[in-house]
């Protein structure tokens, strides 16, 4: 296979839900029959949207933004509160005001804590304040932060107004937003490989980018991975089967796998270990593992990397991809990534292009990788037990909302 044909064949947008989604789908499932492998595509529902009007005002004056998605239609005036943090006498702040954040996202509980506080509606900022563009990433308000709370108009804006907003002390915002909700679809592409038991490693990478990306870096490169493996996998003797999740819509809230575990509800006891590839093969960067299992797993790695000399820093954790939704099952899982630092590699942005990419680093990636799955299909049995450790199940309370973090 040749790696770089991939990054070419993929080298457009391709968010949640769209068309273009679908074309990198059906694009990947080809490249696994080439392999010779099984494979099918399952679909599963998306919270999808049109915006057909986003438009804010600071003091009268009109600045870019776009709407979230999922954030509902209206207008919105209110005093502008810059909200600096998360702690209680920020939130206080919030009554009755239209809220700027200084980041571009927002959890569960702070959601909850604004709403509870009488936040009118939410501003967030995107970017880089050096970049020589003015980019607004389109986001969406996810149904999981939302939760029993009610909905109010976010919109994304440059950082550059963001500051200007605090700097000029802008009194007064407006916003205004209409769009039509309505449901999509989405894909995952499962393909296999067989083993001599009826147990399975199931080996992921989501494949869907976010708005102003191409996804080369995140995540075709995991994707890219995966089919690495799989050509390797192939005419090996396999104890264990091996099973190629490609996931859709990771990158708005690991929409895929999420829905293929509560899909394969039934399978879940076959499975025995979750391998997520998100972000390898990069120029710069640390190669990392995070286990989201029994510590041994970590050490097992650490001194597998050792014996082979391919250095890694091996943690345990939970890694904000799609081997969450396996560990939160009890399904042993581990994530592999090689983290290029930002002012290198910037993901979810115009910038995550094939160039931030060493098809040599990718080569040397998958051949690691390959090796530790190959070891993992032909173990007599499998070595890790099937136990998430208390402090995982802690943090994954926490990734998923069901806790607050301490
Ligand atoms: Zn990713």
């Amino acid at each position: 296979m040749n790696l770089e044909t991939v990054f070419e064949n993929t080298d457009f947008v391709h968010t949640s839900g769209t068309k273009e989604e679908l074309q990198v789908a059906v694009y990947l499932k080809k490249q696994c029959e080439n392999i010779g492998t099984q494979v099918k595509m399952e679909n599963f529902r998306v919270p999808m949207c049109t915006i057909k009007k986003a438009h804010l005002f600071a003091d009268g004056v009109e600045i870019p933004c776009k709407a979230f998605k999922g954030c509902g239609s209206g207008t919105v005036e209110g005093e502008l509160y810059y909200m600096p943090g998360t702690d209680p006498v920020s939130i206080t702040g919030a009554a009755d005001k239209v809220v700027l954040l200084d980041t571009s996202n927002i959890s569960f509980f702070t959601y909850q804590d604004l709403m509870k506080a009488g936040a009118k509606a939410i501003l967030f900022r995107y970017g880089d304040a050096h970049y020589p563009n003015t980019d607004i990433d389109q986001r969406e308000l996810r149904e999981d932060v939302v939760g029993k709370e009610r909905k109010v108009l976010c919109a994304m804006i440059n950082v550059n107004e963001a500051v200007k907003l605090v700097k000029n002390e802008t009194k007064r915002v407006c916003l205004e937003v209409e769009q039509n909700e309505y449901e999509g679809e989405s894909h995952n592409v499962i393909a296999e490989l067989p083993g001599k038991r009826k147990e399975w490693i199931v080996l992921s990478a989501h494949y869907d980018s976010t708005s102003l990306s191409h996804g080369a870096y995140d995540n075709m490169s995991g994707c890219v991975g995966l089919l690495g493996i799989m050509e390797k996998m192939r005419d090996k003797e396999r104890n264990f089967g091996l099973r190629f999740l490609f996931c859709g819509s990771e990158e708005c809230g690991l929409l895929g796998s999420k829905a293929y575990v509560q899909d394969h509800k039934k399978e879940l006891e076959q499975m025995v270990l979750n391998i997520n590839l998100d972000m390898i093969g990069s120029y710069m960067g640390q190669f990392i593992a995070s286990v989201s299992a029994e510590e041994k797993l970590e050490h097992y790695i650490a001194y597998m990397a050792a014996e082979v000399g391919f250095p890694i820093a091996a943690r345990s954790g939970v890694y904000s991809s799609d081997s969450t939704p396996f560990a939160d099952k009890g399904i042993p899982a581990v994530s592999f990534a090689r983290i290029a630092h930002t002012s290198i590699a910037p993901i979810h942005s115009r910038y995550d292009l094939k160039d931030v990419l060493s098809m040599k680093q990718l080569q040397k990636d998958i051949n690691f990788l390959s090796n530790f799955t190959e070891r993992l299909a032909k173990a007599a049995v499998c070595p890790v037990a099937r136990q998430i450790p208390d402090n995982i199940k802690t943090e994954l309370d926490e990734y998923l909302f069901r806790k607050r973090k301490k």
